[in-house]
């Protein structure tokens, strides 16, 4: 879509720090990260919000969302047992949805939060 910066980014016309691409979904490092791990999933399909979506989005918003614990493994945020019966590590799903719900870009996306805390207006 022209002049959204997340299909320009899908379309390798501005830089973005990738760490998983394929025919459907792109991830990327955020540019202005709210925590020691802040990566963003997207649809390589530009839908504006989740709130467009409908079935017909079910698989790749299953994909987006099945990514996250690869990615948290990669980037050394998984959830993992501690040995004492708890467990350790860990991250945050996000998807902000419309004015309230606090979206800026207008490229739907999935924010993924993890690292050692405090996160930044992350609570
Ligand atoms: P939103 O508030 O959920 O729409 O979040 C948009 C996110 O996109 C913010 O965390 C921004 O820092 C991030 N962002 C905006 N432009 C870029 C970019 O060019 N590369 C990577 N992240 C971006």
């Amino acid at each position: 879509m022209d002049n959204c910066i997340f299909c320009k980014i899908v379309a390798k016309q501005i830089p973005a720090s990738v760490v998983y691409e394929d025919d459907d979904v792109l991830a990327f490092k955020d540019i202005n990260p709210a925590a020691p791990v802040h990566l963003l999933v997207i649809p390589k399909q530009h839908v504006d919000t989740l709130s467009d979506c409908g079935m017909e989005h079910a698989a790749v918003l299953g994909k987006m969302l099945a990514l996250a614990p690869k990615l948290a493994e990669e980037h050394g945020v998984a959830v993992k047992d501690d040995g004492n019966g708890g467990r350790s590590g860990g991250f945050k799903t996000l998807i902000n949805s419309g004015p309230d719900g606090g979206q800026e870009v207008y490229h739907l996306h999935l924010h993924m939060y993890g690292g050692k805390r405090p996160w930044r207006g992350l609570g």
